[in-house]
């Protein structure tokens, strides 16, 4: 069973993309990123944001969250790094390579496919 930690964005989670609910969506239709898990028991187990800019804190933030849920057993196998910031992050480039550096688990760029293309249209 994967246990999955999702990264985004602090200026844009549950903020302007309120509830982080396209993660949420498309992690339970099993879509976009999220097509790879077939298996129904697969879980989200967190939200991290990354810590504000410029993202330095992050791979702080994975070790606390780790340690957050040593009590329960509860261990990240694969992260997915949000579209807040693969899509929008000026220091994503930085922020994704401290993950696949430091976390020691599949990191996957891309969560849910809810973009919208046109929106006044
Ligand atoms: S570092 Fe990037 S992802 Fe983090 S708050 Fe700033 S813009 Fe958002």
């Amino acid at each position: 069973m994967e246990k999955l930690l999702i990264v985004g964005c602090k200026k844009a989670m549950d903020d302007v993309c309120i509830g982080c609910s396209r993660c949420m969506v498309g992690f339970n239709k099993r879509a976009g990123e999220f097509e790879r898990y077939k298996n129904q028991e697969d879980q989200i187990i967190g939200l991290l944001n990354c810590g504000d800019c410029p993202g330095a804190t992050i791979v702080t933030r994975l070790a606390q969250m780790n340690l957050w849920n040593n009590p329960m057993q509860e261990k990240v196998t694969k992260i997915h790094v949000a579209p807040c910031i693969t899509d929008h992050c000026p220091y994503k480039e930085a922020i994704i390579n401290k993950i696949k550096a430091k976390s020691g688990v599949e990191v996957i760029e891309g969560t849910h496919p809810y973009k919208p293309d046109n929106i006044f249209a």
